[in-house]
């Protein structure tokens, strides 16, 4: 016998059929006798229409009230799941996060977990229950809802798979693994066998959407086994989050390429190079809770420089009015820019620790496209490029090709 966690995204729970399917499944597992906890997302869509009705009554919503409407669509989800699972005859219990008790910090909106308590599940389980648990949405200390951050179901299911010690995490989902890159831009694109860990944290970060980047931070701070799965087919082993330690097999230079729109690059022109000018133009953006990605800053031969970073494309507007507002002055800089036209495109793989030219070999394979880096960041696995948006598929295709990720 052993403990699975199963979670379900938001296709997979899209309609009545589909949470029959999700049923079966569920009980398939029962019958093989293991325990089974299933974490579902909100039906396809419904997280977004809460967020648009919200922005309806208020532009930037107040974030507890936003959290209270959001976490809401995992509540139905949770009922219907369960009610499907009665209908075939198995003992199921909807639980939502707060009932769990899954406490969070009390950051609305990007909360993090602090403690789950397995005291009620575990109970359940051994009474021969699936217990059927909201994503996405946890509580603070004083009992506000909070939710985890767009596609935080993913990280409900790990985290609960860490905290019960389960033996499998299965995340199912409406593709049937993780993929070299998007077939949709792609076609030619791979699924694959397994994928290490570090590896499926850098594509996470990097903008695959397969799986939120806080719960691969959980598997593996957790060594949580973690299985990307179909919910459309019965058959598949899907991809198996490895270990790179327990991996014997020799590993490709490149495993994957992820890519994103989701950033904006902001410049800050003529500024003294100085000591703490870093600190004076970052500082207020971290108080302000934006995060920065991708930083670069040049010494310049006149004594000033230009410093220039990316945030969240839906935080550009905010960091360029607190830039303007609070340090422009301050720091003598000539002009501030933001621009929210730009796109990643990253390159990851283990294998780069082993070999030499990867770097080039990747520019190279872009310059002959015409494509303009604007900013490079690297780590041990990855090299990432800030580029044009207009040439973001482009590059991604002949990067795809010049790294041969279409053969196995
Ligand atoms: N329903 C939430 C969202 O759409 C959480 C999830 O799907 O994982 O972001
Ligand atoms: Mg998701």
């Amino acid at each position: 016998m052993a403990l699975i966690v199963q979670k379900y995204g938001g296709t997979s729970v899209a309609n009545p059929e589909r949470i029959r399917n999700v049923a079966r499944r569920v009980a398939r597992y029962k019958a093989m006798g293991h325990q089974v906890v299933v974490v579902v997302s909100a039906m396809s869509g419904e997280t977004n229409k809460l967020v648009a009705l919200s922005k309806e009554l208020m532009a930037e919503p107040d974030p507890r009230e936003y959290d209270m409407i959001i976490a809401t669509g995992e509540q139905v989800t949770v009922g219907l799941t369960a009610l499907a699972l009665i209908e075939l005859g198995i003992k199921a219990k909807s639980y939502t996060g707060a009932q769990v008790k899954i406490l969070t910090d009390d950051s609305h909106t990007k909360a993090r977990i602090i403690h789950i308590d397995q005291h009620n599940l575990k109970a359940d389980l051994d009474a021969g229950y699936v217990c059927v648990v909201a994503g996405f949405q946890g509580v603070d200390e004083n009992g506000n809802i909070t939710t985890l951050g767009r596609g935080g179901s993913d990280t409900t299911g790990v985290a609960l798979a860490a905290a019960l010690g389960a033996d499998e995490c299965q995340i199912y989902t409406d593709v049937d693994g993780v993929y070299t890159t998007d077939p949709r831009v792609v076609p030619e694109a791979r699924r694959l066998k397994s994928i290490t860990f570090e590896e499926m944290l850098e594509l996470a970060s990097q903008g695959s959407k397969v799986l939120q980047i806080r719960s691969v931070e959980f598997a593996g701070k957790y060594k949580v086994k973690l299985r990307v799965l179909s919910s459309f087919e019965d058959e598949g082993e899907g991809t198996l989050i490895t270990f790179e330690e327990d991996n014997t097999m020799e590993q490709p230079v490149i495993s994957g390429i992820a890519f994103n729109r989701d950033e904006a690059k902001i410049t800050v022109l003529g500024v003294p190079d100085t000591p703490g000018i870093a600190y004076q133009i970052l500082g207020p953006i971290a108080d302000a809770n934006v995060d920065v990605d991708m930083i670069i800053q040049n010494t310049g031969a006149d004594g000033t420089t230009d410093f220039t970073f990316t945030v969240h494309k839906n935080e550009m507007n905010k960091a360029l009015s607190i830039l303007r507002d609070k340090v422009q002055n301050n720091i003598k800089a000539r002009e501030i820019i933001g621009d929210d036209k730009v796109a990643k495109v990253a390159i990851v793989g283990v294998g780069m620790k082993s070999h030499v030219g990867v770097a080039s070999k990747m520019f190279r394979t872009l310059a002959e496209e015409g494509i303009n880096i604007q900013m490079i960041s690297t780590s041990e696995i990855k090299i990432a490029v800030v580029i044009d948006e207009k040439y973001m598929e482009l590059a991604v295709r002949v990067l795809h090709k010049a790294f041969e990720l279409e053969e196995a």
